[in-house]
């Protein structure tokens, strides 16, 4: 990377620092980037700071928003009794593209992996059971069909069943390994209808 001014190397070590972008892309990026007018680099750079420290967990549900509440917790014509249980924020908005699911969320930031050394402590997993204290008629394991979402939805499940509370599990008209924010609307919602107990 010697070959271009120290600046434009830092600029293009940063793109290649964020996932999926090889040094090629960075290059592009950090070439466009200064080619760009500086008032839009600088809405670019101040968008970047302001969302990293503006943004937060949801102290309900642990989305992440830039409010105390996120949008959907602070709602008071959702049903807070029933929290589906996903692995990220993406995975909830799948969910909530779909318009059909009226209740609550708890966002894991993660799934239980062996192999990448991620146990139960390392996700949010405290905080869901620290919610079930209140009124909660049903847990809905929304977890990935990968091998890490089907083994985070068992623990769970033997986690919340001695407490009483239903726990059911979506449907596996999700393909095995699919991440949830990649499968359509449809097939979605038949996942959450054909839900079993655990
Ligand atoms: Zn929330």
């Amino acid at each position: 990377m010697e070959y271009y001014s120290k600046q434009i190397s830092k600029l293009i070590e940063s793109f290649a620092s964020l996932p999926g972008i090889g040094t090629k892309t960075a290059t592009r990026l950090a070439f466009h980037v200064i080619h760009m007018p500086k008032e839009e680099v600088d809405t670019f750079a101040n968008n970047l700071t302001s969302a990293r420290e503006n943004v937060k967990f949801c102290k309900e549900c642990y989305t992440l928003t830039d409010s105390e509440l996120c949008p959907i917790c602070a709602d008071a014509n959702r049903d807070h009794s029933t929290i589906m249980v996903v692995e990220n924020t993406k995975d909830l908005a799948a969910y909530e593209k779909t318009g059909k699911y009226t209740g609550v969320y708890h966002v894991l930031h993660g799934a239980i992996s062996p192999m990448l050394g991620i146990g139960p402590e390392d996700i949010k997993l405290k905080e869901l059971i620290k919610r079930l204290e209140g009124d909660i008629k049903e847990v809905i394991i929304a977890t990935n069909s990968s091998l890490e979402g089907e083994t985070t939805a068992m623990y769970i499940s033997k986690l919340i069943k001695p407490i009483g509370v239903k726990v059911s599990r979506i449907a596996s008209g999700v393909p095995v390994g699919g991440d949830l924010e990649y499968i359509d609307e449809v097939t979605l919602m038949r996942a959450l209808e054909g839900r079993t107990e655990l």
